[in-house]
């Protein structure tokens, strides 16, 4: 009788398990043994409602999407074609320069009128406020590429890791607990609080200047300028952002053996304005710079020197010699066992994540 019983319950289990490595839910099968089926059954059926589509909340991104048709009705022109590109490149680095090297990573230093001025352009980028992307930001470090990250697509694929993650109800709460750097400046709570008001702003910004563009004589309009300036750039900036969590997880060379699948990809350095050198970043996330040597091409680093020219910024932590000079993968690999001591050392090179498990503290 116990055997059937115990036949019975290792079949439900696989099924369970099934499903969940079906849906990528494989961390279930892990912590399948010492459970009842009472259990299983409950964390899987809590799971699958956490893990469901917020249709609802999700209605303005999949609008902001559809709008970018309205090009076939106002056309195109050089004027609104440089606005597009212009938002493009000053909200993009607003998110890697600020939302990441600064709100989660801490790595530089700067007053409380620049901390909430680019606070508000990244959120005018509507991906939502700097508290929230920090806390998912500093969780993914912590759990990187491991069943509880968020966003892996070693764990739960391209589609999940790119954007259905943060369209999911689980995902739409700030955990503060993160963030308490972040949570005693009420203005950046009040922006993460309200998150459609900056991106509001700035549509209705691009509106009016197409409008008085046009009425200074460009070819141009209120319309055409919103669409261009505001939908079209402010969709680019999402996805091309989104491309670190997903495709530089999967395409492009690892320099450092970190315990997680990031790469460097050069084309996506570019686009992303240096946010491509992952494998740099994750090996070691406590510098504002992520493309470590002269060739790595990180833009984005480059406007924080300016910016701490200007006095806006200071303290920008640097790549340490150490880590520069850090054994590459393909000497760690060349070494082999013949050479335990190098393989030992290449692996306690890896400082981890910020806050959670670093040991070389950002801040
Ligand atoms: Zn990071
Ligand atoms: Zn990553």
């Amino acid at each position: 009788m116990t055997s059937v019983r115990r036949f019975f319950g290792n079949f439900r289990r696989r099924c369970i398990a099934a499903i969940d490595s079906h849906d990528g839910r494989a961390e279930l099968v892990t912590q399948a043994e010492p459970v009842t089926d009472e259990q299983i059954a409950a964390a899987a059926t809590a799971k699958l409602a956490s893990d469901r589509i917020d249709w609802v909340r999700c209605i303005p991104f999949f609008l902001l999407h559809l709008a970018c048709f309205a090009v076939v009705f106002v056309g195109w022109s050089w004027p609104a074609l440089i606005v597009a590109f212009a938002l493009y490149v000053v909200r993009m680095h607003a998110i890697t320069g600020w939302y990441h090297r600064y709100f989660s990573h801490r790595t530089f230093k700067t007053n409380r009128f620049w901390q909430f001025f680019w606070a508000s352009v990244g959120n005018s980028s509507a991906q939502r406020g700097p508290l929230w992307w920090a806390a998912h930001h500093r969780h993914h470090h912590r759990y990187s590429d491991e069943p509880e990250d968020i966003h892996s697509p070693k764990q739960r694929g391209f589609w999940w890791s790119h954007m259905a993650w943060f369209l999911t109800k689980t995902n739409y709460r700030s955990n503060m607990e993160v963030v308490p750097d972040l949570a005693k400046y009420p203005e950046l709570v009040w922006l993460d609080r309200f998150d459609c008001v900056m991106p509001t702003i700035l549509g209705f910004a691009c509106f009016g200047l197409g409008m008085a563009l046009q009425h200074w004589g460009y070819q141009t309009s209120g319309a055409q300028m919103l669409v261009w300036g505001f939908v079209i750039s402010t969709v680019f900036t999402a996805h091309a952002t989104f491309t670190i969590n997903s495709l530089s997880h999967v395409f492009g060379t690892r320099r450092y053996e970190t315990s997680d699948t990031s790469k460097n990809n050069f084309l996506l350095a570019l686009l992303t304005l240096g946010e491509g050198w992952h494998n740099n970043h994750h090996h070691y996330q406590s510098t504002a710079r992520q493309g470590f040597r002269w060739y790595e091409i990180d833009v984005s680093y480059y406007l924080l020197v300016v910016q701490s020219w200007l006095r806006m910024v200071r303290d920008l932590k640097p790549v340490p010699e150490h880590v520069v000079k850090g054994l590459t993968l393909a000497e760690s690999k060349a070494a082999g066992p013949a050479a335990p001591e190098l393989a030992e050392a290449a692996r306690t090179a890896q400082p981890s994540s910020f806050l959670l498990k670093s040991r070389e503290p950002a801040a």
